[in-house]
């Protein structure tokens, strides 16, 4: 469903993404101590998608403060989220939206047990316009949220494919042992390369296609980049994101 981490700070958890509902959150900690039974220090949303941080509720109610973009309230908009539509009743139930209480506006660094956590807002729409970086210099791990999808096509729907492109290079050239995204089980350096390579194939054939002036609809048909036509989502997202790329990029002509 999504990735929440839970990082072991020596004597406290830093929970990095609270996941979907208010059950969920629950029973990620309760295992969670079958492995080490400590407090958790701070949760952390890495934007607000609802995958990503309904599950604040439970924390909430422990009186964990919570952080989060500067910008995420202004991404939330509806009343009844996604996951209430797609979820069972009995899955959803407790799961109240409970918004982070510490916003980052550009960089913070807290410590816990004498270890950064360094904390940089992404300015302007990458996957979405909340979207926070972790990175934790201890343990050479930087978190990406939803920028780095490793098991699936990503969404451009709240994002822009020039930004978000920018970030995943960022990430490429620092010296990290572990990169970590919001969807998908590889962690290492390598765990960027797919998304990255499917961003920049689309926005190169996008911009042939802007030079050769291809209208929208043709571009959609013909930009099919066969080579990720296995990956999941690719049936539900890749037209899509033809259509938000072309959009973004026409204005570059
Ligand atoms: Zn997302």
């Amino acid at each position: 469903m999504v990735n929440s981490c839970f990082v072991d700070m020596g004597d406290s958890y830093l929970v990095i993404d609270s996941g979907p509902t208010y059950n969920y959150a629950k029973e990620a900690y309760s295992l969670m101590k079958t492995i080490k039974n400590q407090p958790i220090a701070y949760v952390v949303n890495t934007h607000a998608h609802d995958d990503h941080w309904l599950g604040n509720s439970y924390y909430k109610q422990l009186g964990i403060d919570i952080i989060g973009s500067v910008k995420f309230k202004n991404e939330v908009k509806v009343e009844q989220t996604r996951m209430q539509k797609n979820v069972t009743k009995q899955a959803y139930e407790h799961t109240t939206q409970e918004f982070p209480n510490i916003f980052i506006e550009d960089k913070k660094t807290i410590s816990i047990n004498d270890q950064e956590i360094n904390f940089s807002r992404v300015h302007d729409k990458a996957h979405s316009s909340s979207d926070l970086l972790v990175y934790i210099p201890s343990k050479s791990t930087l978190f990406m949220g939803d920028l780095v999808f490793n098991d699936r096509i990503p969404s451009l729907r709240d994002g822009n494919i020039n930004r978000w492109i920018e970030e995943l290079e960022k990430a490429k050239s620092g010296k990290y042992t572990f990169i970590i995204g919001g969807h998908g089980s590889m962690v290492n350096q390598h765990s960027i390369d797919i998304t990255l390579a499917y961003l920049v194939e689309l926005r190169d054939e996008l911009r042939n296609a802007l030079d050769e002036g291809l209208d929208i609809e043709d571009a959609i048909n013909s930009i099919t980049m066969d080579k990720f036509k296995n990956i999941a989502m690719y049936d539900v997202l890749h037209r899509q994101n033809v259509e938000t790329a072309y959009r973004t990029l026409e204005w570059e002509q």
